[in-house]
């Protein structure tokens, strides 16, 4: 085994030509699908070796990324020597390539890394019950044997349920621990809207589309129909490179001006040309209503029109007095509501401006913009939304798309886009299969919601969605696939949760979060490692890959562990896995399905041959499908040809549009909801009750708490507002640890030059941050391009945290951010306040020079 690492480092991509790459597309807007990097059809040998030891193997990207992208590796002599992505058919605008980012490219980095994790292990001063648990993060590692690990694991599990209740074990995530908890007596689980932010819930009950399950704005193709593309908080460039950029420079192409409204000038917004409205983060809601109130001030069906009265009229309920659902009392209606004629608060560009940050003048003119041009393509990302008491905004923003008529039509369309389907909705062209195994139902009911759960570890209750406040004992925390510790709000407290309980154990493949604050870590094999798979992307494409290399080290997958821990409970492994991972992935690929040329209902994707099934030595039938099994092994992605004027184009809404009540929308009235009882309904007894209508209010943690006094203006202890972007150098937390993508994106904190002169801080000081939650450090990068008193620390950084001075280094987002459950539970990261200060201590090393967490 160490001979095949060596190998991988002798053969390995040459340091300085990775970094060069990398800053040369950094310089060209971080449009991360390169296409001046041509990757020629032509070379595309497929698994045909260039030598007879030579190989090209479909590999996976696997982490929870927007874009979805081919990627191969070269093996040779049973070493990953390069990497390449999509080079399956020529590239062009219509079938363009799937092309993966430095991310992606670095993949190897990460699977043959020396911080891999190599054998079971745990804490020195562990001890049944837990020992010194106040080492949790601080203690030395013993390794230990697979047999040793997996009876402490056990034996932990049934002491604490057997003293506890199973209420006390508490899977973080969904995964194959999940199952094995399912069948031994269960446990309690965390649910929230991770990245949806507000869209999760609200938007559905008003008869919008949520943007994942459901994606509610038209396809690609006819996003070129766009006159006017307004791009609200989303910068595909960052969060989703692959496609998605690409995709929205063929609508420049064809003629679409973009706007860019959001705290920063984002790549995304530089690359398209895109004209930027900077705004504070959690005000958009007064933005929309502002620009609501302009249209309605202005419009003149005669001289004017800015708003289709006739989409309003019939399409929705709840504008105006006349057209309220019933049960409703008239004066709620939201046009009275908008105009002040009870409050006597008028929603005006004056009134949005001194909250939001955008100048009224500016505000009527992006009212005028979207109100008098024909084809709007009013689009978002779920990062706006990602706000506390969060509701209110995304129905603020449908409203302006429905009092402007911008859906359902070609060129027009109001939603999310976002991850997977950033400018591309519509329903999926190619769906992968099922394994066929068992999902055993948990029998415990208890479910926190995430923005409480470090709170009901500490202080033992929470509120259980329907029943109200439950106390909760949790003492055993099985951290399977989600990096809980990092990535939900006060990291801080949650470190503190991790030291309360009496065992902590994590599968890992590198020490993360997660890992890190443990007793009993399991080495997992990566994606690389495993039978293969299939990768859900963008609606046109699937994914698939294949085995690279045999597990490192001691790493097993996830479900052998699983199966191994249903031993050692005493319990029949075949119950949860009655077949193997080859089986499993076997049954994936012959149940996938592809879109009939028609367009209409779907046929299976795989062909099947009675030698192929010998050969892989599974049960299965032989299937006609559209591509050989083989091929598509080798390709690694199936895309579905597309063309202007296809059987596959999609403009969202369509069906209700052209037949509102032979088609109607699952919501009461079966329109769209502008007054919508049940978001309100919902909500009561949760954590703050929403309107009906998108009335503003203040946001908890939100701008108006950076004051200590709103109406005199005096700022208060946080008078800075942080929000927490996606940045290219991760997926969310994965990557951070790969070292040539830590020098390629070295993570600053953003901050305002004009906010750092006041605080005396220069270019690369290393800066404080401090909420009431934790502390930060950073270097600053100081930049024009970002909204005065707004900073940006990039999401994902994995925390490391100085123990003396109790403040963390790495600058991980969630060590500002509040466990703060709002509305219908939605996760609040992007408000958060905080101040700032240059830091007198040692100033930081750049974190690509930092040890890597290399154990054993
Ligand atoms: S990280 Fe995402 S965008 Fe980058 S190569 Fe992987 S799937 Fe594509």
């Amino acid at each position: 085994m160490f001979d095949l690492l060596k190998k991988a480092e002798e053969f390995k991509m040459s340091r300085r030509s990775f970094i060069g790459w990398s800053s040369a597309i950094a310089a060209t807007a971080a449009v991360p699908v390169a296409r001046g990097l041509v990757a020629k059809a032509e070379e595309n040998s497929n698994s045909e070796s260039s030598s007879n030891e030579e190989i090209w193997k479909s590999a996976a990207c696997w982490h929870n990324c927007g874009g979805r992208c081919v990627n191969k590796v070269l093996v040779k002599d049973g070493v990953v020597v390069r990497q390449k992505t999509d080079d399956t058919h020529p590239d062009s605008p219509d079938y363009p390539q799937q092309r993966g980012c430095i991310r992606g490219r670095s993949q190897r980095q990460q699977v043959f890394g020396a911080d891999r994790l190599k054998y079971p292990m745990k804490r020195k001063n562990w001890a049944p019950g837990g020992g010194n648990k106040e080492l949790r993060g601080k203690d030395q590692w013993v390794r230990i044997s697979w047999d040793e690990a997996l009876d402490i694991v056990s034996s932990e599990i049934s002491r604490i349920s057997k003293k506890y209740g199973n209420e006390a074990i508490w899977a973080t995530g969904a995964g194959e621990i999940s199952k094995v908890m399912a069948v031994n007596g269960g446990c309690t689980t965390d649910y929230g809207t991770t990245s949806w932010g507000a869209w999760k819930d609200a938007s559905t009950m008003m008869g919008m589309a949520e943007g994942w399950i459901d994606v509610g704005i038209n396809d690609r193709l006819d996003l070129r129909n766009s006159q006017l593309i307004v791009l609200w908080g989303e910068n595909p460039a960052w969060s989703s490179p692959g496609s998605p950029t690409y995709n929205f420079l063929q609508a420049k192409k064809a003629g679409a001006r973009f706007i860019s409204i959001d705290p920063k000038y984002t790549d995304s917004a530089q690359v398209l040309e895109a004209e930027w409205v900077p705004v504070r983060p959690g005000t958009d809601h007064a933005l929309a209503l502002a620009m609501m109130y302009t249209l309605l001030d202005e419009d003149n069906s005669a001289t004017n029109s800015l708003i289709d009265w006739d989409f309003l009229n019939r399409y929705t309920v709840g504008f105006d007095q006349d057209h309220m659902p019933q049960g409703a009392d008239p004066k709620d209606n939201f046009k009275d509501y908008l105009l002040g004629t009870y409050d006597h608060m008028p929603k005006t560009p004056e009134w949005a401006a001194e909250i939001c940050g955008v100048q009224p003048e500016k505000i009527r003119d992006l009212a005028r913009q979207v109100g008098s041009t024909n084809r709007v393509a009013l689009l978002t990302g779920w990062g706006p939304a990602r706000i506390n008491d969060g509701e209110g905004w995304v129905q603020a923003f449908s409203t302006l798309g429905l009092m402007t008529g911008q859906l359902g039509r070609p060129g027009q369309m109001t939603g999310v886009s976002c991850h997977r389907a950033a400018g591309n909705g519509g329903p999926w062209l190619v769906k992968g299969g099922m394994a066929g195994l068992p999902t055993p139902k948990n029998p415990v009911k208890n479910s926190i919601n995430h923005n409480e759960i470090f709170t009901a570890v500490l202080d033992g209750k929470y509120l259980q969605k329907g029943e109200g406040e439950k106390q909760a004992n949790i003492q055993l925390i099985y951290h399977q696939n989600n990096a809980t510790l990092q990535t939900r709000g006060a990291i801080k407290k949650g470190i503190e949760a991790h030291r309360k309980v009496e065992f902590v154990v994590s599968h890992a493949y590198v020490l993360n979060t997660n890992a890190k604050y443990s007793d009993v870590v399991l080495p997992v094999t990566t994606e690389w490692e495993r039978e293969g798979g299939m990768l859900e992307g963008n609606r046109e494409i699937f994914i698939v890959y294949t085995k690279i290399v045999d597990p490192l080290y001691e790493a097993k997958s996830d479900s052998l562990i699983a199966e191994e821990l249903m031993k050692k409970l005493g319990k029949d492994p075949k119950e949860l896995y009655p077949f193997d991972e080859k089986q499993a992935f076997f049954n994936k690929l012959a149940t996938s399905t592809v879109i009939a040329a028609s367009g209409t209902g779907y046929e299976p994707l795989v062909t099947i041959t009675d030698q192929d099934i010998k050969e892989w030595k599974v049960q299965g039938k032989p299937q006609q499908g559209r591509i050989m099994l083989k091929e598509f092994l080798e390709k690694g992605v199936y895309q579905v040809e597309r063309k202007p004027g296809d059987n596959f184009g999609h403009i969202a809404y369509k069906k209700f549009i052209d037949d509102p009540t032979g088609s109607p929308l699952k919501t009461k009235s079966g329109k769209f909801e502008i007054y919508c009882s049940t978001i309100n309904e919902a909500s009561k007894g949760l954590w703050t009750e929403i309107s009906p209508i998108p009335k503003y209010t203040a946001k908890t943690k939100g701008y108006e708490d950076t004051f200590a006094d709103w109406e005199s203006k005096k700022k208060g202890k946080y008078p800075f507002q942080v929000y927490n972007p996606h940045y290219l150098r991760r997926s969310h937390s994965t990557f951070d640890n790969v070292p040539w993508l830590r020098e390629a994106w070295p993570n600053p904190v953003y901050i305002n030059k004009s906010d750092a002169k006041l605080k005396g801080i220069k270019d690369g000081d290393t800066v404080l941050l401090s909420s009431e939650f934790g502390k930060t450090l950073r270097p600053a990068s100081l930049t024009e391009t970002l909204m005065p008193g707004v900073i940006a620390l990039p999401h994902g950084a994995w925390v490391e945290m100085d123990e003396k001075e109790e403040v963390d280094k790495a600058g991980a987002d969630n060590m500002l951010t509040g466990p703060i459950p709002t509305g219908l539970g939605t996760s609040g990261w992007n408000t958060a306040i905080c101040d700032m200060e240059k830091w007198e201590g040692e100033p930081l090393e750049a974190d690509d020079k930092w040890k890597q967490r290399v154990l054993f």
